[in-house]
């Protein structure tokens, strides 16, 4: 599957083994068999059926998840880093711009339909765990499912959306403020791969052993 991703480039969308690992122990939305877990209008491949298998797997492994020191600690580690993101993209005029090209772009701003499609289940799950409450409906026509008139409503984000800057917007930055913007989203993204890595692991671990 491919599809748009912030106008004009095409990336590619892998479909997540994990979630066919989740499956194995019948927590499939769908109708509790593998083979459901891929076709039907709640399979994994609608947004609806990723998020009904996250909080699924939020309701069965959650609280164990949340007890690990190793998930407590990228968890904070995730945390920070967002905030220092956060920060970068205020201090050097990144989220003023993109708000503004949000509401002045007759195509609004370059979260497009289509790229929910990355986000696949386990950045569900870690959006669960970080205590967001996903909501169920695409709010925007045209846009990703995730975007509000306020901005993106998960907390942990796509590394594309996180690392993502449209060629105006960087060269309105210029070299020095990019390199200040990747350094200060690095935290973010590493500790967002680490704590998937781990997630995906401890799961896997207690499918086979509960
Ligand atoms: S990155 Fe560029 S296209 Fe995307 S919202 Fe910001 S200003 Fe708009
Ligand atoms: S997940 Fe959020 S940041 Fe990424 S494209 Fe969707 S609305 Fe934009």
């Amino acid at each position: 599957m491919s599809f748009k991703f912030n106008r004009g480039c095409w990336v590619e969308s892998t479909e997540n083994g994990w979630n066919v690992l989740a499956t194995g122990c019948g927590e499939t939305p769908e109708d509790g068999t593998i083979e459901g877990a891929s076709v039907g209008s709640r399979s994994l491949r609608t947004m609806e059926g990723r998020i009904v298998l996250a909080r699924l797997l939020m309701d069965k492994f959650g609280r164990r998840l949340l007890a690990e020191k190793t998930i407590q600690i990228l968890m904070s580690r995730l945390n920070r880093g967002i905030s220092v993101s956060h920060e970068a993209m205020r201090d050097l005029g990144v989220s003023g711009a993109c708000a503004l090209c949000d509401e002045k772009e007759p195509e609004g701003s370059c979260c497009s339909t289509g790229l929910e499609n990355k986000i696949e289940t386990p950045l569900l799950l870690i959006n669960l765990l970080l205590g967001v409450k996903i909501q169920r409906t695409g709010q925007r026509k045209g846009s990703c499912f995730f975007l509000s008139r306020h901005g993106c409503t998960l907390k942990a984000r796509h590394m594309l959306c996180i690392d993502y800057l449209c060629p105006p917007l960087e060269r309105q930055l210029g070299a020095k403020n990019l390199v200040r913007m990747q350094m200060a989203t690095e935290e973010e993204i590493q500790s967002l791969f680490l704590l998937e890595e781990e997630i995906g692991a401890r799961i896997s671990l207690w499918l086979r052993a509960p």
